[in-house]
């Protein structure tokens, strides 16, 4: 499976299966990708690689990698060490975004008021979806 920036630029594959696909509401996501909401998907180290040029990446808080295309801007990923390190690719950049369909919503606390959501699916507090619910 693969992904790309708008430019084309930056491009990474993806070994199958993913470990999961969320939503998330943090502000951190929201500010990187511009958007209100962003889903992403899970990807164990050494199960993907960047195709060609890496991206360039921004440190939104210790511990976490943010990526983004220099070019044309578009954000691919973040990763934090909280999360042992899994790689987490924005499900949009997916060459087939429908084929991921996130089954959860994290950080639900942070989300915008304004956003009404009618998907059914389960919502958790906080941004690790790997810990059990409650
Ligand atoms: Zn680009
Ligand atoms: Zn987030």
């Amino acid at each position: 499976m693969r992904g790309r920036c708008l430019c084309r630029a930056v491009a990474f594959e993806v070994d199958g299966p993913i470990q999961a696909c969320v939503v998330c509401h943090c502000e951190s996501c929201r500010r990187q990708c511009s958007a209100p909401m962003t889903a992403y998907i899970g990807v164990p180290g050494g199960q993907w690689r960047w195709l060609g040029k890496p991206p360039k990446i921004f440190n939104s808080s210790p511990g976490v990698e943010r990526t983004f295309c220099e070019h044309c801007g578009t954000p691919l990923s973040f990763r934090s060490k909280n999360m042992s390190g899994v790689m987490h690719f924005f499900a949009a950049a997916m060459e087939e975004p429908e084929t991921f369909a996130p089954t959860l919503h994290v950080a639900f606390e942070e989300k915008l008021p304004w956003l009404k959501l009618a998907d059914g699916l389960p919502t958790r507090v906080g941004p690790d979806y790997t810990k059990d619910p409650g």
